[in-house]
């Protein structure tokens, strides 16, 4: 059996291992970097079986687990999955099996993107700056503002369009009890660049070194053009609920599956 598999976040590592482990010959797919999303977690707490510690130590875990069983990734953006046929730029081949374990895509304000200094996660964020700007209300932008403070930006605010807030009440809490600044139905409405950000609000304006769009994601599944039952769709990119664990179970119930079936 060749599987492939498209993703090297959580979810396609965990797989490339356990297929490694049976022997199965796989291609681990990967556009960008090892790790994914959680890259951009600035505290994960709730792995019961390692201390809580900052996401890029779990890319640094990840990477090693790699290089420990000796699995390579093809460093290239899959551009199609139909049915077993999967496509890049430079070659197309036939699998017996495909894990697509491709995540998510941020929801955009295409209108906000005047400069790469308005991102989507932080990893893509100046590494030096010494504000920022981060619209959104959900787990993101509380642990993306949490982790700015921690890494020392000076002015962190972050801008709720509503009074709704769709964040873990720790980190919440957390936040508060920081120098960090919420803004309750402030939403931002113009994006501008001079030497820094002119972020407009239905309020005022302000002037931020960077802007963090946090305002959700959606399962990035869109170069999957057939599904059939030899493609297994797991992780974040399944649409379910988006916890590291439950990407790696999906990723592992799926492999599992696969070695029953051969
Ligand atoms: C700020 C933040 C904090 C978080 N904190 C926590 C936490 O504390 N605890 C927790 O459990 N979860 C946390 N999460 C959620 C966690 O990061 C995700 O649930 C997890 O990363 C999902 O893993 P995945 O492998 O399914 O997808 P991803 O991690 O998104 O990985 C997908 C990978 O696929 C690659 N890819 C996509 N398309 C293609 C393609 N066409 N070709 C090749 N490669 C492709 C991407 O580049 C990426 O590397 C957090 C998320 C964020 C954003």
């Amino acid at each position: 059996m060749r599987v492939a598999i498209v993703g090297a976040g959580p979810a396609g590592v965990a797989a490339a291992i356990f297929l490694k482990r049976y022997g199965i010959q796989l291609d681990l797919f990967e556009k960008d970097q090892v790790g994914g999303l959680i890259a951009n977690a600035w505290r994960v707490e709730n792995i019961p079986f390692f201390d809580p510690c900052p996401g890029e130590k779990i890319v640094e875990l990840l990477q090693r687990n790699l290089r420990y069983f000796s699995i390579e990734i093809v460093h290239e953006e899959v551009l199609e999955v139909k049915g077993k046929k999967l496509r890049t730029k430079s070659f197309e081949q036939e699998y017996d099996k495909i894990l697509v374990a491709s995540g998510t895509l941020p929801k955009r304000i295409t209108e906000f993107e005047v400069c790469e200094k308005v991102v989507y996660e932080f990893k893509h964020l100046p590494k030096s700056m010494d504000s920022l700007a981060i619209y959104g209300a959900g787990d993101a932008a509380f642990d993306g503002a949490l982790k700015a403070a921690e890494k020392g930006v000076k002015n962190v605010h972050i801008f709720n369009r509503s009074s709704t807030i769709r964040a873990l009440p720790r980190l919440v809490e957390l936040a508060k009890n920081s120098p960090i600044v919420y803004h309750e139905k402030e939403p931002i409405i113009e994006v501008g660049q001079q030497q820094n950000l002119i972020i407009k609000t239905n309020k005022t304006s302000y002037h931020f070194d960077a802007l963090l769009i946090c305002i959700g994601r959606m399962p990035n599944v869109g170069f999957v053009t057939e599904k059939t039952h030899d493609v297994y769709i797991v992780g974040d990119a399944s649409g379910g609920f988006r916890q590291m664990s439950i990407a790696v179970g999906q990723a592992i119930e799926a492999c599992m599956r696969m070695v029953n079936e051969q």
